[in-house]
């Protein structure tokens, strides 16, 4: 289990919170349950207990009532009944109570034990009640005291009173003092007599109904009689020893006093049991054993119900701690789930938040510049995890793509060198640093001869090809801290970090050395010519646009030149840049037949007889005027229009000759093919359509290549050429000289006549050198059979010193400027012409 995943963290938290939460139901739920059911039971044995409790009261309360009953009417057996009845009910009460006892407590049980131990002692203390109250002995004890003790005591009084008055009385009569004494004892007996009927009145009162008041006042005066009888007797007793006491009287008297003394100390009990409320002994057990008892089993049960209610508030208590207990865990819960929800909090601001807005910044830098400076946060979950190896992953390839666009924006497809744009970024940022001028940038750019020509021929495959091996050579040769680019087409450029005017010169002649080896393609052998110009900051130009404008210049001027390489030059930028503009208009003029063109005419030295004409391109530029074929012709080249342009020649030209042979002028046409015109195969069709067309034989047509027109594709220039030469077309070496010379095509081209450059022939007068080597080339050129043209005969001597070398043909000013076909017609009119110039085949 991944526990770095938020998903399972917060499925794990969401378990133990619901978990905890059930848990925390569950038991609530059971506690209250449990805790309901625990208290509807208590309330139900409570209202059981108490029922039983009052059941056993009530039984209690109706024994009371009839012991009350009994006791106004203990006669009726009913009552008694009752009271048994009403004990034993609440003797069965109390068992059923005690069966009970598991719903009691110790204390309880001990309680309601006791209750049962005191209702037997009631049942026994009731009987006795009832013993007592049906017995007026037992009932009343002062009756059994005035019964027992004080009724023999006095009639002892009174017997003794009986004793002495007996003996006095026989004794009075004579003596007065015997009277007193006599007379005192009647008194005494007297006031004896009435206490004893007074006592019995009190008790009879007291056992009756004659109410207490009157109790109170014969109690009073019981005690008044009573005074007086001791007063009496006190009387007597000072008499007792008196001479007329008789010795029987004398006994007597002190018997009344023991006896009385003895009587009145029951009497004093008496009155005491009368004045207490135990003057009954039913009333004593009542007030002794039954009330005590009925009270204890009425306290005992209302302790007991008592007990029950503190059981009931127990329970409240219980239910109220419940509660409590619940809000405590509801608090709890709530707590628990408040920490959780800060933690969380803190996890979900760690895990996800912070990285999110980290992220979110970063995609954000990300989106604005693609640097990325934003820290990247620590992945605290795997969601981020994977969320921060997916924006990695997006940034690298983002920056990838960035790359490859920008390696794509800045390199070219074909060569996978640098294009024009980073070639300008590098010169900006060299120039820009460059501003002091401590160092010396050079700016080249190559441009390769007639490749466009070698491209449309060829094919594009094999141009493609060609210009991949001129990026690697170009490579090659050079530093690698110096950049090579392609600016386009055949044009290439190198920029020379550092490199002053001398370095980047040996570096242009290093290049076209190494041009001058051929490039293997696809089993040909190409030859690729290029011209360099050169722009050097700070000297040629502040900025990169003016450098690379300055070193465009400088390679047209070398190529126009044929220099291989030059720098820029300040006084040829004018003319330069109208010559670019010239592009254009040559392919405007090419469509529009603005092109024209002159025929110069070739002599025959021998029999000084013009026997043929060159056709050469004139250019009538409306605003430049003439523009020479030497630019021209470089110019169709680099545009690629060259084979067009040959073709509209050629097709001007045989016009010509077949005009000029409809007026009976029988002359060779020459016509200068261009290396490009040497490398597809159109242009033998083209000629044999054009002789078949204007009915000219071939063999008046001459064709004039330069040695240079091997350079490109040399087997198949000679292929084309023997082609030619079969149809019976006339092959001239043009400019043969000039070039670098290879006798090896001589003998392997079917050549016809070799035309020697101009360079020589016009200074040969005042150049030794140049008179060598026009003689030489007449010698090789017989030699190996082939006529000789000398161009650029200026003057008479030149073609008289020709004539002495043996040439055979002249061509030059002295002869005849190139002219316009009517000028030539004139001119023709007035030399008398050959029928027949001899023919090469016949
Ligand atoms: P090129 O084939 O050697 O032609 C002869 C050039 O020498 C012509 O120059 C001509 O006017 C010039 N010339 C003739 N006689 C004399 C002389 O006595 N002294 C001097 N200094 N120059 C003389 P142009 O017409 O300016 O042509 C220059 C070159 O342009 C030609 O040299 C030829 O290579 C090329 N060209 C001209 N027309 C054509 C063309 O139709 N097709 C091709 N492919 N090249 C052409
Ligand atoms: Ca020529
Ligand atoms: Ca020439």
């Amino acid at each position: 289990m991944d526990l770095k995943s938020l998903r399972i963290r917060y499925a794990l938290i969401s378990i133990i919170m619901g978990l905890l939460v059930l848990l925390a139901a569950v038991s609530g739920h059971y506690l209250l349950t449990h805790s309901r059911e625990q208290a509807a039971q208590h309330i139900d044995n409570r209202q059981r207990l108490l029922a039983q409790s009052r059941a056993i009261r009530d039984s209690v309360w109706q024994a009371r009532e009839a012991i009350g009953q009994f006791l106004i009417d203990p006669d009726r057996k009913q009552n008694q009944d009752r009271i048994n009845d009403t004990i034993a009910s609440a003797m069965k009460n109390t068992q059923r109570l005690l069966a009970m006892h598991p719903r009691l407590n110790p204390k309880q049980l001990s309680r309601i034990e006791h209750v049962a131990q005191l209702t037997q002692q009631l049942q026994k203390a009731a009987n006795q009640l009832i013993k007592i109250r049906l017995d007026s002995n037992l009932e009343f004890p002062s009756l059994v005291l005035a019964r027992d003790e004080m009724l023999p005591r006095q009639q002892l009084v009174f017997d003794a009173f009986a004793t002495a008055l007996q003996e006095t009385a026989d004794k009075q009569a004579n003596d007065p003092r015997e009277f007193r004494l006599y007379r005192m004892l009647i008194h005494a007996r007297y006031r004896w007599s009435i206490i004893i009927s007074d006592v019995r009145m009190l008790i009879a009162s007291r056992l009756g109904s004659y109410g207490m008041d009157s109790m109170t006042i014969e109690e009073h005066d019981i005690e008044l009689y009573l005074a007086d009888f001791r007063t009496s007797m006190q009387k007597l007793k000072s008499m007792q020893h008196a001479p007329e006491a008789g010795f029987q009287t004398s006994i007597a008297i002190d018997e009344i006093n023991k006896q009385y003394k003895s009587w009145y100390h029951n009497y004093q009990k008496l009155i005491d049991i009368h004045n207490s409320n135990k003057w009954r002994s039913d009333s004593i057990q009542l007030h002794d054993s039954v009330n005590p008892l009925l009270e204890s089993i009425w306290s005992e049960l209302l302790s007991f119900d008592a007990s029950l209610e503190h059981n009931a508030e127990n329970d409240i208590n219980m239910l109220g701690n419940l509660a409590q207990q619940q809000g405590l865990m509801i608090w709890l819960i709530g707590l628990v789930g408040l920490v959780f929800v800060v933690l969380g909090y803190i996890g979900f601001d760690r895990a996800v938040l912070k990285p999110m807005l980290m992220l979110g910044q970063a995609f954000l830098q990300e989106a604005r510049n693609g640097t990325n400076v934003v820290d990247l946060p620590k992945p605290g979950s795997t969601e981020t995890y994977n969320l921060i190896r997916a924006f990695r992953e997006m940034r690298n390839q983002i920056h990838s793509r960035q790359q490859a666009l920008e390696h794509q924006a800045q390199h070219d497809d074909l060569t996978g060198l640098a294009n024009r744009n980073l070639l300008m970024q590098q010169l900006s940022q060299l120039v820009e640093q460059n501003k002091r001028h401590t160092d010396n940038i050079s700016l080249i750019v190559l441009d390769l001869d007639r490749f466009k020509e070698a491209n449309d021929a060829l094919g594009h495959h094999i141009g493609d090809q060609l210009l991949i091996e001129v990026g690697r050579r170009l490579r090659s040769e050079l530093r690698d801290k110096d950049l090579v680019a392609r600016l386009g087409g055949d044009e290439f450029a190198i920029l020379l970090k550092d490199a002053e005017q001398h370095q980047a010169r040996k570096v242009c002649k290093k290049i076209l050395k190494s041009f001058e080896q051929a490039f293997d393609i696809q089993d040909k052998q190409l030859y690729v010519g290029a011209s360099l110009g050169i722009a050097v900051h700070p000297q040629h130009g502040h900025d990169a646009e003016t450098m690379m404008k300055r070193a465009d210049i400088a390679m047209y001027v070398a190529k126009r030149n044929h220099l291989g390489f030059a720098f820029y030059e300040a006084n040829t930028d004018h003319y330069d840049m109208r010559y670019l503009s010239l592009a254009h208009d040559l392919r405007e003029a090419l469509i529009d037949g603005a092109l024209t063109l002159a025929y110069q005419l070739k002599y025959d030295i021998n029999s000084n007889q013009p026997v043929g004409a060159e056709a050469l391109v004139r250019w009538d530029h409306p605003e430049l005027g003439e523009i020479s074929p030497v630019n021209i012709i470089p110019l169709a080249e680099q545009l690629g229009i060259i084979n067009r342009l040959t073709s509209w020649v050629l097709k001007q030209a045989i016009a010509q000759c077949a005009e000029w042979r409809k007026q009976g002028i029988f002359m060779n046409m020459a016509v200068n093919l261009s290396v490009y015109d040497l490398l597809s195969t159109d242009l033998i069709d083209q000629i044999s359509e054009l002789l078949e067309q204007h009915e000219v034989p071939a063999s008046y047509i001459v064709v004039e290549v330069t040695e240079n027109a091997m350079l490109i594709d040399p087997n198949n220039a000679i292929s084309i050429l023997q082609r030619l030469d079969s149809m019976g077309l006339r092959i001239a070496i043009d400019d043969f000289g000039a070039g670098f010379s290879s006798l090896g095509y001589l003998k392997k081209l079917p050549v016809d006549e070799l035309k020697i450059d101009k360079s020589f022939v016009m200074d040969m007068i005042n150049n030794d050198n140049d008179a060598v080597i026009v003689r030489s080339t007449i010698d090789l050129a017989h030699n190996l059979g082939l006529k000789v043209v000398a161009e650029g005969v200026e003057s008479d001597e030149i073609y008289e010193m020709l004539r002495i070398l043996r040439c055979d043909t002249a061509q030059g000013f002295y002869l005849s400027e190139p002219e316009s076909p009517a000028k030539i017609a004139s001119l023709l009119a007035e030399i008398q012409l050959q029928p027949e110039w001899p023919r090469k085949h016949g």
